[in-house]
């Protein structure tokens, strides 16, 4: 077939030099539900890469709610929030997260990242400075970016570093963490970063993307931790992408706040609502995250990661400082990380090889993810075969302590 378009240089350039440089990336198809047993290429696989932590993408009350939301309130919202889009649905939802929190408003968002694209957006400015946690996820540093405002970042988790750079600022801004750090599973410390926001009068958003549902009381995340509330978390971001297993996201903050972000977050004013069957749905899950037996999926899933854990320990690696379902193994190398997934998929496992500009330069790694979805025997799996992996002999051994 004819080309419709020459390729400029440029873009072959930077395609070749990720290539080059074994970073380039392309999409895998799935075919399977998002689940532990999954079919890629007519092949069976164990997976140990999504970030469906409860094994609720396919939960079949889920599902049901899905369908009966899509006969009561059809498929599409038709319509932004303030147009004419926010339904039933999308109010209860709003409610329900509210009260399960503890913030006096909720508002929806399409995806996790428009809604830090949103907030940060609206709540910085050219004289509104950002802080932010140097491992704070793309989207986080992008609203900054959008904000036009002055990004400053601080070494990741250390509190000395943030005071340095708030007490630098000759206005007051934004400071912004990640409540568990997507690449590498530790946990920010939240309480202390409030208490400099505090004391320096700045505002601060927490995203907690990986934590809301894996852990704490009644699944409330990081704000669980340390017995954080509102007071110290102002501004709270959550996904539905990952412990949901829906999609969307939202921002729990207060009346105030949300009324401004109403006006001021682009991203969403000018965008169509959620689905509102996706919202029933995301309700559905949310009522299991909150039952017994989303905390019998949480205790399974820190079954399963204190089990890694324990294994992993003895092998030529070093663990991340996680107790989350997220449990790197940070190989170094991009080529290697990519040579030992490859090794992993001969034994059954599919685990994607996280690469730069995802990760810093040098810290690749295999970004193992742990759901309650996988059995006891899907962990003897896996641990058996990074044995196998990592200790094979090889020409340049893994660098485990890749500079970070
Ligand atoms: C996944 C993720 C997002 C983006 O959420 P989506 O709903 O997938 O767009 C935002 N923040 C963090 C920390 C994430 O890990």
């Amino acid at each position: 077939m004819k080309p419709v378009f020459n390729t400029p240089n440029w873009m072959l350039a930077a395609l070749r030099e990720r290539r080059e440089q074994n970073l380039m990336r392309r999409t895998i198809t799935l075919d399977s539900p998002q689940t532990p047993q999954t079919r890629i290429n007519a092949q069976a696989y164990t997976a140990f890469c999504s970030n469906d932590y409860l094994g609720l993408a396919n939960h079949p009350d889920i599902i049901q709610a899905l369908r009966f939301g899509a006969e009561q309130y059809g498929v599409g919202a038709g319509a932004s929030h303030l147009v004419c889009g926010h339904l039933t649905p999308h109010q209860k939802l709003e409610d329900a997260l509210a009260d399960w929190l503890g913030y006096e408003r909720v508002i929806l968002f399409s995806t996790g990242y428009m809604a830090n694209l949103g907030v940060i957006s609206a709540l910085a400015g050219k004289n509104r400075p950002v802080v932010q946690d140097k491992l704070n996820h793309a989207s986080l540093i992008d609203g900054a970016m959008l904000a036009q405002a002055p990004l400053r970042r601080y070494l990741h988790g250390n509190l000395a570093s943030a005071e340095k750079l708030l007490a630098k600022s000759a206005v007051t801004g934004l400071l912004v963490s990640d409540g568990v750090f997507s690449m590498d599973g530790d946990v920010a410390p939240l309480l202390g970063l409030s208490e400099l926001a505090n004391k320096h009068d700045w505002m601060f958003l927490v995203d907690d993307a990986h934590g809301l549902g894996c852990f704490g009381d009644d699944g409330k995340g990081c704000l669980s931790l340390g017995g954080l509330n509102a007071d110290n978390v102002p501004i709270l971001v959550g996904t539905f992408g990952k412990a949901f297993g829906t999609a969307g996201a939202f921002v729990a903050t207060s009346n105030d706040v949300a009324d401004y972000l109403t006006q001021f977050a682009r991203p969403y004013v000018y965008t169509t609502a959620m689905s509102p069957a996706m919202a029933m749905a995301t309700l559905a899950s949310l009522s299991i995250i909150q039952s017994t037996e989303g905390q019998e999926r949480r205790d399974r899933l820190a079954r399963h990661i204190d089990y890694f854990r324990q294994r992993v320990q003895s092998l030529p690696v070093e663990l991340m400082p996680s107790n989350t379902a997220i449990q790197p193994i940070v190989i170094g190398d991009s080529k290697m990380a990519l040579q030992m997934s490859e090794e992993l998929k001969s034994l059954g496992i599919w685990c994607t090889a996280i690469r730069p500009p995802t990760v810093p330069v040098g810290s690749a790694r295999l970004r193992i993810t742990l759901s309650a979805a996988h059995s006891d025997a899907d962990l003897v799996l896996l641990c058996d075969s990074l044995e196998q992996v990592l200790q094979a002999p090889r020409s340049h051994a893994p660098c485990s302590n890749a500079k970070l």
